[in-house]
């Protein structure tokens, strides 16, 4: 009896007559050898499409393959949907990772304004906000749109809702999916952080670490809100939705922005910011007056009879000055304040101590601090220094950016860099 496989491979449909006693035998010889391709990247985020547009504009065979049905999930709701895509300045100081110098080679090569230069040539129209970051003015869905173009012109292949049961290694990688084998020369891993599982993100780049013997940093999440207990809490979750310009500082580093108080603690800029910087059991100083001298304003109004809260109230929204006062004993009259007394007020407005009680974590949380160690890997390739053809790039990789653009444009340079070597 004979029968007819059809397989499909790079978009070609291949029809092979069979005798079906030799199907068995036959099919996984044909799958490998017509799925074999220069470089398989798991994982079509930013950082894995932009290293299969460099790859494949160098005429290497990609195959891109992502476990979601749409790719660049995380693209598609960044910004509020606008994707804050880079910053007009980045440098190694806008990054946590345990060697704070890992990330400069990628940056440099694949920087802010080659971003630039490529939505410039797709006519992406943006607008720039406060502290440099850049929006789309449309939609995030043009970024995604001309990604995919590049990866066309580049020959891409991409390949949704395919699931990766296995990964082997001898001279080259054999990937077993449920689809079919696949093999390639390069591994990319692009699989991007922990947070937000309902987007596709999982820990199978760590996982894929751990079965090659490559060492993680823990992961944990950052840019995510911070929580209180109630008891800490008391009195300011009624204040939920209120915004204060704020600094606030937390082991040595310290972020001027908006802090807006929720329902279970702090959010805003301020606080994503700090919270990539907070474990657990440390607290945080909020300076709730950054810029203003307090003192000297409580010290002029000292000898009147008006209430304390009235003069907070010009600097602070009165809500907050009401619960805040309320802790320590409401307001009086500002004559009957010693001024020992003022200047332990002053004090507590410019270091306000607050010990969160954790974070939001992963499902809320924009980034993953931690992932694969960058002492396994090369800063110029991306390669791991153990396993020749193997490499991570993007999110998964311990460096974490700032709030404004930063991870974006890691994702772009270290996809770029890994591009050059695959
Ligand atoms: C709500 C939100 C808003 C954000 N806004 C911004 C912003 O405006 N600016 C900014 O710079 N950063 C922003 N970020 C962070 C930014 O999205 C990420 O840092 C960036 O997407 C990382 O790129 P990546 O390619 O490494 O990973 P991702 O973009 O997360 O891509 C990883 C891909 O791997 C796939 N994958 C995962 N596991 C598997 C598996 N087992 N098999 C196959 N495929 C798999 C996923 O489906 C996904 O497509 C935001 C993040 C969130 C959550």
């Amino acid at each position: 009896m004979v029968t007819t496989l059809f397989l499909r491979c790079n978009t070609k449909l291949f029809a092979c007559l069979q005798p079906f006693d030799l199907l068995d035998k036959r099919i996984s010889s044909i799958l490998k050898a017509l799925m074999k391709t220069d470089v398989i990247i798991i994982g079509a985020g930013a950082a894995g499409l932009m290293c299969a547009i460099e790859a494949g504009k160098r005429g290497r065979s990609v195959l891109v393959l992502d476990h979601n049905k749409k790719i660049g999930e995380k693209i598609r709701i960044s910004g509020g949907g606008r994707c804050n895509f880079t910053n007009r300045s980045v440098n190694a100081s806008n990054f946590i990772s345990q060697n704070p110098h890992f990330c400069k080679s990628a940056l440099a090569r694949f920087a802010p304004a080659n971003f630039i230069a490529l939505i410039e040539k797709y006519s992406i129209q943006y607008h720039e906000r406060e502290h440099g970051q850049l929006f789309c003015d449309g939609s995030a869905e043009q970024i995604i749109q001309m990604l995919l173009e590049e990866c066309r012109k580049a020959n891409v292949e991409i390949q949704t809702c395919i699931h990766i049961l296995r990964i082997e290694k001898d001279t080259s990688f054999h990937l077993l999916t449920d689809h079919m084998p696949l093999e390639a020369s390069s591994l990319v891993i692009a699989t991007g952080g922990l947070s937000i599982q309902k987007l596709g993100a999982t820990n199978y780049g760590l996982r894929i670490a751990d079965q090659f013997g490559i060492n993680i940093v823990s992961p944990k999440p950052g840019l995510v809100p911070l929580t209180f207990h109630s008891k800490d809490f008391e009195g300011f979750k009624d204040l939920s939705g209120i915004s204060i310009d704020a600094e606030v500082r937390c082991n040595k580093i310290s972020f001027r922005e908006n802090m807006l108080l929720t329902h279970r603690g702090l959010s805003g800029p301020a606080i994503l910011q700090i919270s990539s910087y907070w474990n657990p059991g440390d607290s945080i100083s909020v300076n709730l007056l950054p810029g203003i001298n307090i003192l000297d304003a409580l010290k002029e109004d000292h000898p009147s009879k008006k209430q304390l809260a009235t003069i907070l109230e010009q600097f602070l929204p009165s809500r907050f000055v009401k619960v805040w006062l309320e802790l320590r004993g409401g307001s009086n009259p500002m004559n009957q304040y010693s001024l020992i007394e003022l200047k332990e007020l002053a004090r507590h407005l410019s270091d306000w101590q607050i010990t969160p009680s954790g974070t939001e974590g992963f499902p809320k949380a924009e980034v993953t601090v931690g992932g694969i160690d960058t002492d396994e890997l090369s800063s110029k390739t991306l390669e791991s220094k153990k396993v020749t053809g193997l490499y991570f790039i993007g999110e998964v990789i311990d460096v974490t950016g700032w709030l404004g653009g930063f991870n974006f444009q890691w994702a772009w340079s270290s996809g770029w860099a890994a591009g050059q070597a695959v």
